[in-house]
């Protein structure tokens, strides 16, 4: 990043946003580490394992305690730095519950297998400082443990990977699942939530208007891929470049793929694709 933003913002009286240096395509720039309250403080999100970001957030919240070190899901630029936060604070770890491989092998390297909470919150969980209160809106579909938490208080939503101002989620199965992801959009529509501090990119405002923008992208892609189906069985590899997507879509295109499969719309036939009559 040529003009670097500031390492420690306030985006609302009770919210300040501490950015960690890992900038890149899938983290744009950076994971946002967010401190709530004042004197006695939760930390959602405290980011990967980057010794000077752990530094950071102790250096933010200097003179303060933190109380809870909550976690969205365990994406390595998301939950790693819980580990050595609690070992400098004694904060306990919680909020999303540890992804375990199946096998062993079946999850992509992508995931913190080091995560360890101390309590695991379920939706309508939720935990209190002085001036806030934190609860947990399960909202899975980007990761099968994804959370948001809202702040009544500030009538917002801390809304990790789920919905971000700057790009869509990626959704990669195994476990990544497009139907729980857009049911778990669907979900937000439903809240009255005044802005989202998502945990890439900035704040969002009007955030059901960018909710329905993202189901309605989801719908558009749904329907390309069906319409491709309707013209013969294909791969994912021949969808990808008929629709002229990055070959990395081809994630994407599996996991709605799963979805409309679930739904009975479509069956595999080996490395085929198509539509159930
Ligand atoms: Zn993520």
């Amino acid at each position: 990043m040529a003009d670097p933003r500031p390492l420690v913002e306030t985006v609302h009286p009770l919210v300040r946003r501490v950015l960690a240096h890992n900038p890149s395509a899938f983290t744009y720039t950076g994971t946002q580490t967010h401190v709530v309250g004042h004197g006695e403080v939760a930390v959602i999100d405290p980011g990967p394992d980057l010794s000077e970001h752990v530094d950071a957030i102790l250096a933010a919240t200097s003179g303060e305690r933190i109380v809870a070190i909550l976690c969205t899901h365990t994406h390595r630029d998301h939950s790693p730095a819980a580990g050595p936060l609690k070992a400098a604070t004694g904060a306990p770890v919680m909020g999303c519950a540890p992804i375990l491989a199946r096998d062993g092998s079946g999850l992509e390297a992508g995931f913190d297998h080091s995560y360890a909470p101390d309590r695991i919150m379920a939706d309508g969980d939720s935990i209190s400082g002085p001036g806030w209160t934190l609860e947990a809106v399960a909202t899975p579909g980007h990761t099968s443990n994804h959370l948001c938490f809202a702040l009544p208080e500030a009538r917002a939503l801390f809304s990790g990977d789920h919905v971000m101002g700057w790009a869509t989620s990626v959704v990669i199965p195994p476990d990544g699942n497009m139907g729980a992801y857009i049911a778990s959009l669907d979900k937000l529509m439903g809240r009255e939530d005044e802005v989202y501090f998502p945990a890439h990119g900035d704040p969002v405002t009007r955030p059901q208007r960018l909710v329905r923008l993202m189901m309605g992208h989801r719908k558009q892609r749904e329907g390309q891929i069906l319409r491709l189906l309707g013209e013969g069985p294909q791969s994912i590899s021949q969808m990808v470049s008929s629709m002229r997507l990055q070959k990395a879509a081809g994630a994407s295109v599996l996991a709605h793929l799963l979805d409309l499969d679930a739904r009975g719309r479509v069956a595999a036939e080996g490395e085929a694709w198509r539509l159930v009559a």
